[in-house]
């Protein structure tokens, strides 16, 4: 019932015309998925060029359209790896050697760790006996 008391306005404050009758520029309702699970959705003139993305406007990420076609899929080059990129420099019998190389330079490092371990601990063991 109190929603249908009259308050009274100040003249000239409230604009009681309607827009019943006034015509909208037709525009879509655009739907933007966050990574974070939340819906954003942006209404658009029909005419626009509608982005493939959009802040979200809960947490600010970067929301993609849900109608769209991935953006990445519209990068036709592949993304070229570091593993991509070594390959083109060295074949695989000589990434072999090179890992042989490395593990034996690791090993011997490894070897002369434990040696100095043990002398430690023969040292500690004199000097508290
Ligand atoms: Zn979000």
């Amino acid at each position: 019932m109190s929603d249908r008391v009259l308050r009274g306005s100040r003249l000239g404050s409230v604009s009681y015309e309607s827009d019943r009758h006034t015509e909208f520029a037709p525009r879509s309702l655009t739907f933007y998925d966050c990574p974070h699970g939340h819906d954003t959705s942006v209404p658009f003139a029909a005419e626009a060029d509608i982005p493939f993305t959009w802040e979200c406007k809960v947490c600010g990420a970067t929301a993609l359209r849900r109608d769209a076609e991935q953006p990445e899929a519209k990068a036709s080059k592949p993304v070229r790896t570091h593993w991509d990129m070594l390959l083109e420099r060295r074949s695989i019998a000589e990434l072999e050697e090179v890992l042989a190389e490395r593990l034996a330079v690791l090993h011997q490092h490894q070897g002369a760790v434990k040696a100095q371990l043990k002398a430690d601990a023969a040292k500690n063991r004199k000097k508290s006996a």
